[in-house]
């Protein structure tokens, strides 16, 4: 297995940064991953003092999928995500949903034992490991790994989880594929501005699905079992809901023979649209579908 270790660190994806890492598609390779803040915050209380705020959201790689040309798309497949054992959660001021009800921010360390995290001493929540930051390069310029995009990038969605496959779209030669930012635990919304946060390794494994054989993806996309998942993300939520909405509609008319209309009937009754996400530059929505109304489960 390849390995991408945790010194390669962008905190930008970009067809600038030079690739860690080459790989045949079909590859699995493990991306070793920091915190969001880099490891910087390991102790419980008040402020940030000594945070360099230009080493967060970093993301590890990137890395060249050999093949990959723009208008590709590249498949990654969550294989297992693994955590260490404690993770850190803050809120405060100018932060998240509440930030204006802060005066001063609050760190506080979650130690994680047999899959639980240990929010008190009577209160303990079940870990759900996502990837919050998982993207390739754009096709111009540089994306902060703080935002979330088309290039998929901060998107913050809990369905990037164990068995999940992310579709993004392939920009620039080899892809660029980089990420980071694993959350122990997270909800819909991360509304105090972070998940529980650990360093720990992803691994995947990659392909690349050539756009002549394959269908009209509107990317980025999530696969699992149960569904088909468009993500869509924006400024303004309403916008980012609307993409995300018209991009399922759009899968369902193109690739599996639907009507408009009954691609929209059909979604207002089985598809759930969910927020990922309502804290970052761009706020993330996605749509969930079910696989089991779709010619041959959809997709790939
Ligand atoms: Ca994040
Ligand atoms: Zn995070």
């Amino acid at each position: 297995m390849h390995v991408v270790s945790r010194d390669t660190i962008v905190y930008a994806m970009s067809a600038q940064n030079k690739p860690v890492l080459n790989v045949e598609p079909g590859s699995q390779i493990q991306f070793q991953t920091w915190d969001c803040f880099q490891a910087q915050v390991t102790s419980a209380g008040k402020g940030f003092d000594g945070v360099d705020w230009n080493r967060v959201n970093p993301a590890t790689g990137p890395v060249y999928v050999n093949g990959a040309e723009p208008g590709d798309v590249l498949s990654v497949k969550i294989d297992s995500i693994e955590i260490e054992q404690q993770g850190v959660a803050v809120c405060g001021k100018d932060m998240g949903t509440m930030g204006a009800s802060f005066t001063e921010s609050t760190i506080k360390i979650i130690p994680i034992k047999d899959n639980m995290a240990h929010f008190s001493e009577s209160l303990h929540l079940p870990i759900n490991k996502m990837v919050g930051v998982i993207g390739v390069a754009p096709a111009s310029g540089e994306v902060s790994c703080g935002v979330p995009d088309l290039h998929g990038g901060n998107m913050d969605c809990k369905e990037i989880t164990d068995g999940a496959t992310v579709l993004l779209p392939v920009n620039v030669p080899g892809a660029l594929l980089a990420m980071g930012d694993i959350h122990a635990v997270m909800a819909d919304g991360e509304i105090g501005v972070t998940g529980l946060e650990v360093n720990g390794s992803v691994t995947v494994t990659v392909t690349v699905i050539k756009q002549a054989k394959g269908k009209e993806l509107p990317l980025p996309m999530v696969l699992n079992k149960h569904c088909v998942m468009t993500i869509a993300s924006d400024a303004d939520l309403d916008i980012a809901a609307d993409m995300a909405v018209s991009n399922m509609v759009g899968y369902l008319t193109k690739n599996e023979g639907f009507t408009l209309a009954d691609a929209v009937m059909l979604c207002s009754l089985a598809a759930d649209v969910r927020i990922c996400q309502i804290v970052d530059p761009k706020k993330t929505i996605r749509v969930e579908f079910p696989r089991k109304y779709l010619t041959n489960g959809g997709v790939v």
